[in-house]
């Protein structure tokens, strides 16, 4: 009797597990990250290239790139948008590699991350830099749309000081095809600053700020 009842249970056994198995798929939760906007964020720096360094307390650019550049991808991957990072560990990547990587995955924008530094110690704020796209009035003024929207976001966040949108010709912006920005998220070099890019909760709404600057130009999108 105990044996006749191991042989009708015996086939249900795999399907059971199998059914069990099945809302944990990794197919089902990759397609909720992959319906939505591709979007390529940039670390800045990395590897040998430490970028801006200032000591008391001790801040590194390449460092605080990375750290804002994951939190940014955590909450843009939650607002349902394909993120791909240039770089997502410690590593040197040439710059016409991040260009690479973002005109290669069809990005529909390009948002490089960096924080400022200068001689002098006093200058502080966030800035947003887009560039004059020759041949494309498009892309630039998308990317105008796109600094001016991050930047807004930023400053309502932190309450740091504006130094504006602003033009420049930096190789990742200029090089990309999509709509690109790169910001500037704030002084290494000035004392103020510096404590409150240590504080891992600044750090957070900056890169909320940014999220929610890139939710904004794709919803308020013309
Ligand atoms: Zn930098």
């Amino acid at each position: 009797m105990r044996f006749l009842l191991l042989l009708l249970l015996l086939p249900l056994l795999p399907a059971c597990g199998a059914a069990k198995k099945e809302p944990l798929s990794p197919i089902g939760s990759s397609v909720s990250f992959s319906t939505g906007p591709i979007v390529v964020l940039d670390s800045g720096h990395g590897g040998n290239d430490h970028g801006a360094k200032a000591h008391k307390p001790y801040c590194e650019e390449k460092r605080l790139t990375l750290q804002t550049t994951r939190l940014v991808k955590k909450y843009l991957a939650q607002l349902g948008y394909h993120v791909i990072m240039t770089r997502s560990s410690d590593t040197f990547v040439p710059l016409d590699k991040r260009v690479e990587i973002a005109n290669k995955a069809g990005s529909e924008i390009f948002v490089s991350i960096h924080f400022n530094s200068s001689r002098n110690p006093t200058p502080k704020g966030i800035e947003v830099f887009f560039c004059d796209a020759v041949g494309s009035p498009a892309k630039t003024s998308s990317s105008r749309r796109l600094a001016s929207f991050v930047l807004t976001q930023l400053i309502r966040r932190t309450h740091a000081v504006s130094r504006g949108v602003k033009k420049q010709n930096f190789y990742v912006i200029r090089e990309t095809k999509m709509p690109a920005i790169l910001v500037e998220a704030g002084f290494i070099s000035n004392q103020q600053e510096r404590e409150q890019l240590k504080d891992p909760a600044y750090v957070d709404q900056l890169a909320r700020a940014i999220a929610d600057g890139v939710d904004q130009y794709f919803k308020k999108k013309v």
